[in-house]
Formats: structure tokens, C-alpha cells, sequence
């Protein structure tokens, strides 16, 4: 087996963000230039937005249908975050992994923490900030989705959501976007070749060496 084909792991590629800092744009645009990268669609009891569609944005469950998830140990990882129900379903993001397949997945700080906790050197998590206070503001303005109501509401929870950023492997500010997708696939590509990642290492260095 040629070294460069070396059969991997695959990794969990966890983005959060205050909400309108752009990881959802930055996202789209990774999982179209990475063939081995896919997303993980979350489970939420919140209602759909207007465009939102079944199994592409979400699963849409009832709050009965959550529980039942969770007492069956469905979710990788869930949380309440503005007073929904969020939890990230477990069987195809292990599929992937065993695959040798990576996993963008989009989650707050608080799933972010969960999924450290039990599987650490399957994660890398990156915190996505906006420019500036007055820019995040602008772009969720500019993205039409809510109401001035729910952009303040998103506004004051912004900033608690941003003290969390120490806690991740990386920190991109979206200024550029461009800048910040060449980024993100930059770090993707050097964690795919860290050693403890990449299986048969051993027996791949054993064999150019037996033939001395
Ligand atoms: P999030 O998923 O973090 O809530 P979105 O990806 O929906 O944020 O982005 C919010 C808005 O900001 C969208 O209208 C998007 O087009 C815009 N946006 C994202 N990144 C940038 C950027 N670097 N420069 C300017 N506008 C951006
Ligand atoms: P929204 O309702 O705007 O789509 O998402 C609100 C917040 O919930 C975002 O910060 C998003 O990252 C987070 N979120 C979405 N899915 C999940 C999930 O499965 N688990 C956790 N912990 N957070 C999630």
C-alpha cells in the first residue's frame, strides 16, 4: 500500500459560533470543495424556519420523540440552547468515522464540551467569531431570517456564547470569507495527516525498513 493511501480514521470537524457569525456559509462551502467530509444533521424540537427542509436542515422531533432519543442513548451529544432541544444522532456519524470519513458538525458550546469529554482525539472544534459587534449585527439583519425581536435576543446571547472560545483547538474571525474557508480546509488537511490518525503506520514503516 503506498504511504500517501494510508487508511485513516476519520474526525469529527465541530464548528460553533454566535448565532449570525457566518459558520453555516463557511460550512456549505467546505463540504462542496471536500469529498470526504460530510454533515452531521442534528435532531431539534424547535419548529421550522420558512425554507428550512426536513433531513437536509434538521430532523424536526417532538419534544416526546427527544426525550425517548436521549434515554435511549441515540445522541452523540445534545443540549438545550434557546429554550429548544438539540442533539447531534449517533449511528451515522460512527458509521463515517469507522469509514474513514470526516464529519463537519455544526453544535454549541455545550455539545462541543460533551463530545470532548468522550472522545477527545476524534474532535477538533473550531470558534468562529465575527469582525466586529456591529458587523455580527449587520449580518443578521442581512440574512432576513428573524424578527428584530430575535436579533436582539440572539444580540445579548452572543456574548456569552463567545466567552466559550478558549475552550477550542482553533479560532477563525470571519472577516473575508474566502480567507476564512482556505482556513478552515487548511487546518482540516493537517489534521487528517497527524500520526495518531493514520492506521498502519507500523507495518507501513516496517516494510520500506525489512528491506534494507
Ligand atoms: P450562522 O450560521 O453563523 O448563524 P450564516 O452563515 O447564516 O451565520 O451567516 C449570516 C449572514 O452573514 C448571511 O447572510 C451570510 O451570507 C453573511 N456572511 C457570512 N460570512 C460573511 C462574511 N465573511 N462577510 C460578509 N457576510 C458574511
Ligand atoms: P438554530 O436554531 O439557529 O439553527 O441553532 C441555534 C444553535 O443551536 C446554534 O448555535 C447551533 O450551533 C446549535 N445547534 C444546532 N444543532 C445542534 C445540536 O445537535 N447540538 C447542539 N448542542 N447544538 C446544536
Amino acid at each position: 500500500m503506498p504511504g500517501s493511501k494510508l487508511h485513516r480514521r476519520g474526525l469529527m470537524l465541530v464548528l460553533s459560533s454566535p448565532s449570525g457569525a457566518g459558520k453555516s456559509t463557511i460550512a456549505r462551502a467546505l463540504l462542496e470543495r471536500e469529498d470526504e467530509l460530510f454533515m452531521s444533521i442534528s435532531m431539534t424540537t424547535r419548529p421550522p424556519r420558512p425554507g428550512e427542509k426536513e433531513g437536509r436542515d434538521y430532523f424536526f422531533i417532538t419534544e416526546d420523540e427527544y426525550t425517548q432519543k436521549v434515554e435511549n442513548g441515540e445522541l452523540l451529544e445534545h443540549a438545550r440552547v434557546f429554550s429548544n432541544y438539540y442533539g447531534t444522532p449517533r449511528t451515522l456519524v460512527e458509521q463515517h468515522l469507522m469509514a474513514g470519513e470526516d464529519v463537519l458538525i455544526d453544535i454549541d458550546w455545550q455539545g462541543t464540551q460533551q463530545l470532548r469529554d468522550s472522545a477527545r482525539y476524534d474532535v477538533i472544534s473550531i470558534f468562529i467569531l465575527p469582525p466586529s459587534y456591529d458587523e455580527l449585527e449587520q449580518r443578521l439583519m442581512m440574512r432576513g431570517q428573524d424578527s428584530e425581536e430575535v436579533i436582539r435576543k440572539r444580540m445579548a446571547k452572543a456574548s456569552d456564547e463567545m466567552s466559550h472560545w478558549p475552550e477550542y483547538d482553533y479560532v477563525i474571525v470571519n472577516d473575508v470569507i474566502e480567507e476564512s474557508i482556505e482556513n478552515l480546509q487548511s487546518i482540516l488537511k493537517a489534521e487528517r495527516l497527524r500520526r495518531t490518525r493514520r492506521l498502519g503506520l507500523d507495518e507501513f514503516v516496517n516494510s520500506i525498513r525489512s528491506r534494507n
